[in-house]
């Protein structure tokens, strides 16, 4: 189904034009709003249900709030303010975008205008639209919202303003200030809507852990080592781990003293480090269970690295495939499992051999399996402690090795001990 048959059903639904309801859509589609709620953002426009919007909607708590308040009136603390300017119906717009609470709980928001308020404001914000973004409702601040200072200071369970240490980032987060030190920075150069941009990425550290950033405006603050303070980033999730961005709004300041780096990754049980829904440099300890297919000695398509079967790659059809090493095991800490996959260095040290010693063994025994068998044997049922970048998706929780080393200390008592970390 394409948005027009999409815009004909709804049409026909509300008994309205189907031409303005495909204007619709198409509006919302354009930035970026998921299908099913575009459906039922236009469902409510033309009175289809999904909530009342009444001229003056009644007070509430924020904890009440669903997605089916239409409009809302809430008195609340501004937590975070984020700035960013997206591109909607070909207009650049600035937008605000951040948290709010009250005694009751938080909502994340969007700003459509300036409406100039700060975090710790307290303010009392007449009729603001629901959505529902990420399976939860948020408050859609236009032109038909009035924001006014409250009657006094709203007392809030949560932190106001947006400093954080790097391991409470997560994606979705807006309005962020970091302090941190420049691990790695380097200048790539991509094709963006404007022609050929240079974008600056690289590694950001502090105490507490370690996150990639790309710096979409790039400034000469972000150096090799550099100390510093920024301001109003955003985070997103990229190859499954959270990402800081800088963007045009984004300030960085010098640090005059030098900002302290975990060495250590975060260890992690496995299922804390799966429900974070994904991160970078993480270290988890358990047993592998498992070396699962596609694993020993494998053939990779040259165009796009992809791993191909007989020859045949998905994109690019008959190739002269290049014969590589992987491993992908399966790791168990007694709290969840996750796959390991070890690139062909690490795999090679597994192994005891590198690519040519496979390829000989595979020969001699003219079959391809005895790799994966012999590094089936040497993993199997031991236990390693495993430190890399973990991405979660549909089809499970991967993490990519940078070290791969047997433990000294027993999987099980670690899996208990972040058990009762977490009990606590
Ligand atoms: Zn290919």
């Amino acid at each position: 189904m394409d948005v027009t048959d999409h815009a004909e059903e709804l049409a026909s639904d509300l008994g309205v034009d189907k031409e303005e309801v495909t204007a619709d859509l198409r509006n919302l589609l354009e930035y970026s709003v998921p299908l099913d709620e575009a459906k039922q953002s236009v469902r409510r426009k033309h009175g289809g249900g999904g909530g009342g919007s009444g001229p003056t909607p009644s007070s509430v708590d924020v904890a009440e709030i669903t997605t089916d308040h239409g409009n809302v009136t809430v008195t609340v603390r501004v937590l975070s303010v984020g700035t960013r300017t997206i591109r909607y119906q070909g207009d650049e717009i600035t937008i605000r975008e951040g948290e709010l609470a009250d005694e009751s709980g938080r909502i994340s928001y969007t700003a459509w205008q300036d409406f100039g308020f700060e975090p710790g404001d307290s303010l009392t914000i007449g009729n603001a639209g629901v959505r529902e973004w990420d399976g939860r409702p948020e408050l859609n601040l236009n032109e038909s919202t009035t924001v006014a200072v409250a009657d006094g200071t709203v007392a809030v369970d949560h932190e106001i303003g947006g400093d954080r240490k790097l391991i409470d980032l997560a994606a979705g987060d807006r309005g962020r200030n970091v302090e941190v030190r420049v691990l790695e920075v380097g200048s790539k150069t991509i094709s963006g809507r404007d022609g050929e941009t240079e974008i600056t990425e690289g590694v950001l550290g502090d105490e507490t852990a370690k996150l990639p950033f790309t710096d979409w405006q790039p400034r000469p603050e972000i150096t090799s080592g550099a100390d510093v303070r920024i301001e109003d980033v955003y985070l997103r999730e990229f190859r499954g781990v959270p990402s800081i961005n800088l963007t045009e709004f984004s300030t960085v300041t010098p640090l005059p003293d030098p900002v302290e780096v975990a060495e250590d990754a975060p260890r992690l049980s496995v299922a804390d480090a799966v429900d974070s829904g994904g991160m970078f440099d993480v270290e988890v300890v358990g047993n592998v269970l498992e070396v699962r297919d596609g694993s020993g000695l494998i053939e990779r398509c040259p165009e796009c690295g992809r791993v191909v079967q007989g020859g045949q790659c998905r994109s690019h059809g008959a190739v002269d495939a290049e014969d590589d090493l992987r491993v992908k095991a399966i790791l168990d800490d007694g709290t969840d499992t996750v796959t390991v996959v070890l690139d062909d260095e690490l795999t090679a040290e597994v192994y005891g051999g590198g690519l040519e010693d496979a390829l000989a063994a595979a020969t001699e025994a003219m079959n391809k399996e005895v790799v994966a068998d012999a590094i089936a044997e040497t993993l199997v049922g031991r236990a390693y402690r495993v430190r890399g970048n973990l991405s979660v998706d549909d089809y499970g929780a991967n993490l990519d090795a940078e070290t791969f080393e047997i433990a000294t200390d027993d999987p099980a008592d670690a899996a208990r001990a972040a058990l009762a970390e977490v009990a606590e």
